[in-house]
C-alpha cells in the first residue's frame, strides 16, 4: 500500500510538471526575454557567462535607465498574456521569477537608487579582465569587440561622476580600492592583447590610444572619489522602509524582515539553552575538576574552546576534506536521504590562484552557458600562512565544524542542490534563481544530517549549534544594522559574546553588513522556510511521509523561492 501511494504521488508530480497548452509559447517567450535582457544589460550577461554582447558597455545615463523601465513595462504586458492555468508548475514558477526580476529592476532604478550613492557600482575594468580570460589574440572578431567596447569607457566614468550625489563612506573606500587595483587591465593586459593581435599597425595604434584614454578615465574617477573623502556622507544604513522592500523582493520568503528578525532572536535563545545543557553534560569529561562558571555563556564558551583544539595539521587540511566527501556520500546513500546522480561527480581541487588567500572551501559550478564544464570543490591551502594565523583558522574549522562545512558546501548541500537544479533545465531558474532557497537548503542539510545520526555525538551537536548561531545572528545583525541603527560595538559584542565568534570574524561581518543589504538574511530565512515546509508536508502526508521523497520533490523545482515550492507541494 505504502509503495503504491508513493508511486501514485510520483505520477501526480510528473503530471503537473509536464507540458501544458501554453508551455511551448512560454518557452520561446522566455528565450526572447533573456536575450533582450542581456542586450540591455551586457554586464549581467558577461557575469553569467554569456558572451553575445561583449562589444557593448552601457553608459549609465538617464537614457539607459529609461530604457530599463521601458523594458519592465513591455515585458509586464507580455507576461500578462499568459494564463498561469495553461502553464506547467515549472513554467508557472518561471513566470513568477521573471515578474520578480522586473520588480527588482524597477525598485533599483526608482527607489533604491544606489546608482546615486554607491560608487563601487561603477567599475569598467573587471569585466574587461573577465572577457580577456576567454579571448585569444588571433581571434580578430573578439579582439575587435573588445576594441569597440573600449571606446565607451571615458564616457562611462564621466557619467558615473555626474550620477553620484552623496556617497557612503564605506562604498567610497571600496570603489577607490577596487578601481585602483583593476586599472592594470588598461595599462597592461589589454595593450598586450592588441600588440599580439593580427590587426594592422594603424588599428593597433588606435586601440593603444583608446587604452590610454580608458586608463586616464579610471585615474580621474579615483581622484574624483578621493576628493569626496571629507564628506558629507550618506549613511550606509538602508532604513526600515527600503530594507523591508528589498528583503521582500530579494529573499522572497513567507516571512517579512520584521518577522524573521523576531524568530531569529527566539531561535538564538533556544540554541543557548540547548548548548548550556550540552556544556553541562560535557563539562566533567573535558574540564575535569574546574568549577563550572555560573555565567551560562561563559561556560558554553569554555567547552567550545576545548573542543576546537581538536583539529587537523595545516598540511592535512586539504586531504581531510577530500577524505570526507566519499564518507558523506555513503551516509546519504545508506540512510536513503536523497538520490545523487553520480554521473557527474564533484571534482575536489586545490583552489585556483585567483581565489588564493580566502582559504576555506567553495563550490564553483560551470553555469548554464557551459553545461560541459566540471563542478569543482575548491579547497584552500594553508601553505605560507604563519603558525598563529593557521592555528586560529584550524580551531575555527576544527574536526567538528569542518564536517559541517562539507555538508553545507558539498553533500548533500550546495553540490547536491546544483545537480538537481541542472536537471530542471530552466535557464530562468539557473540565471535568476532564489538565493535564500539555495543557502537555506545548504543550512537545512546541516541539521538534517545530524538529525539522521551523522556523527551526532553531544560534542558534534554543540559545535553544530555554534555554527547555526552564525546564520541566525547574520539575520539579527543585518536587520539591526540597517533598520535599528546598531553600532559596530553592539554588533561585535553580540557576535563574540552570544555567537562565540573570534573578534576578527566579527569585524569582518560588520564590514560585510555595511557594504551589502539583506543578503546576510538569506541563510537563516531560507532555512526557516524549509523547516516549516517540511513540517507542513509531513502533516499533509501523514504516515506516508518519506524524507527522501520530500527532499527529491523539493529540489525538483530548481532554485525557486521556497514559498512557490510550498504552494506546489502543499496544494
Ligand atoms: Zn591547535
Ligand atoms: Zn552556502
Amino acid at each position: 500500500m505504502r509503495k503504491y501511494l508513493l508511486l501514485f504521488s510520483a505520477l501526480l508530480l510528473v503530471s503537473c510538471l509536464k507540458d501544458r497548452p501554453g508551455d511551448t509559447e512560454f518557452d520561446s517567450y522566455k528565450n526572447s526575454f533573456i536575450d533582450a535582457y542581456w542586450k540591455l544589460n551586457p554586464e549581467a550577461a558577461v557575469a553569467n557567462g554569456n558572451h553575445a554582447y561583449d562589444s557593448l558597455l552601457v553608459v549609465p545615463n538617464a537614457e539607459s535607465r529609461a530604457k530599463m523601465l521601458e523594458f519592465v513595462e513591455n515585458q509586464r504586458e507580455k507576461l500578462q498574456d499568459f494564463d498561469p492555468d495553461d502553464l506547467s508548475t515549472l513554467n508557472k514558477i518561471d513566470c513568477e521569477l521573471l515578474k520578480n526580476l522586473l520588480a527588482q529592476i524597477e525598485f533599483s532604478v526608482k527607489e533604491l537608487k544606489s546608482w546615486q550613492w554607491n560608487p563601487a557600482e561603477y567599475n569598467a575594468c573587471g569585466q574587461f579582465s573577465e572577457i580577456l580570460t576567454k579571448v585569444d589574440a588571433k581571434n580578430t572578431k573578439k579582439v575587435n569587440e573588445l576594441a569597440y567596447r573600449l571606446q565607451f569607457v571615458p564616457e562611462y566614468y564621466a557619467v558615473a561622476r555626474e550620477n553620484l550625489k552623496q556617497v557612503t563612506k564605506e562604498h567610497l573606500e571600496l570603489a577607490i580600492a577596487q578601481n585602483d587595483a583593476a586599472k592594470a587591465v588598461f595599462t597592461t593586459d589589454l595593450p598586450q592583447l592588441f600588440k599580439n593581435s593580427t590587426l594592422s599597425k594603424n588599428q593597433k595604434d588606435k586601440n593603444l590610444k583608446a587604452c590610454e584614454a580608458a586608463a586616464k578615465a579610471v585615474t580621474a574617477y579615483v581622484k574624483f572619489l578621493e576628493g569626496k573623502r571629507n564628506g558629507p556622507f550618506r549613511s550606509f544604513r538602508l532604513g526600515t522602509d527600503l530594507y523591508a522592500k528589498k528583503f521582500d523582493l530579494e529573499i522572497n520568503s513567507t516571512f517579512s524582515s520584521k518577522e524573521i528578525y523576531e524568530r531569529a532572536l527566539k531561535h538564538k535563545d533556544s540554541l543557548h539553552a540547548r548548548m548550556y545543557n550540552l556544556a553541562k553534560e560535557l563539562w566533567p569529561k573535558y574540564m575535569k575538576n574546574e568549577v563550572m562558571p555560573t555565567d551560562k555563556l561563559l561556560a558554553i564558551r569554555k567547552v567550545i574552546d576545548v573542543l576546537s583544539l581538536d583539529h587537523v595539521k595545516p598540511e592535512e587540511f586539504q586531504s581531510a576534506i577530500e577524505k570526507q566527501i566519499p564518507e558523506l556520500e555513503r551516509f546519504v546513500r545508506e540512510k536513503q536521504l536523497i538520490y545523487i546522480d553520480s554521473t557527474k561527480p564533484l571534482v575536489v581541487r586545490k583552489e585556483p590562484a585567483y581565489m588564493a588567500g580566502v582559504a576555506g572551501a567553495s563550490i564553483s559550478s560551470p553555469g548554464p552557458y557551459d553545461i560541459e564544464g566540471n563542478t569543482y570543490y575548491n579547497v584552500g591551502s594553508l601553505s605560507g600562512w604563519d603558525a598563529a594565523r593557521a592555528e586560529s583558522y584550524l580551531r575555527e574549522y576544527n574536526n567538528y565544524t569542518l564536517q559541517i562545512l562539507n555538508i553545507h558546501e558539498a553533500i548533500p548541500g550546495h553540490y547536491a542542490q546544483l545537480v538537481y537544479s541542472n536537471q530542471s533545465k530552466s535557464l530562468v531558474k539557473s540565471l535568476f534563481g532564489n538565493g535564500a532557497m539555495i543557502e537555506g537548503w545548504a543550512v537545512y542539510t546541516e541539521l538534517m544530517m545530524l538529525e539522521n545520526g551523522y556523527k551526532a555525538t553531544p560534542e558534534m551537536w554543540l559545535m553544530y549549534y555554534k555554527w547555526n548561531l552564525r546564520s541566525t545572528c547574520n539575520t539579527i545583525i543585518d536587520v539591526g544594522i540597517h533598520t535599528k541603527n546598531w553600532s559596530e560595538k553592539q554588533v561585535i559584542d553580540l557576535l563574540t559574546r552570544e555567537a562565540f565568534q573570534q573578534t576578527a570574524e566579527a569585524e569582518g561581518k560588520w564590514k560585510r553588513a555595511t557594504l551589502s543589504q539583506v543578503q546576510l538574511c538569506s541563510y537563516y530565512t531560507g532555512f526557516s522556510d524549509i523547516v516549516d515546509l517540511r513540517a507542513a508536508y509531513r502533516k499533509k502526508m501523514g504516515d506516508k511521509f518519506n524524507l527522501k521523497q520530500f527532499h527529491e520533490q523539493f529540489l525538483s523545482y530548481g532554485s525557486a523561492p521556497v514559498p512557490l515550492i510550498r504552494t506546489a507541494m502543499l496544494e
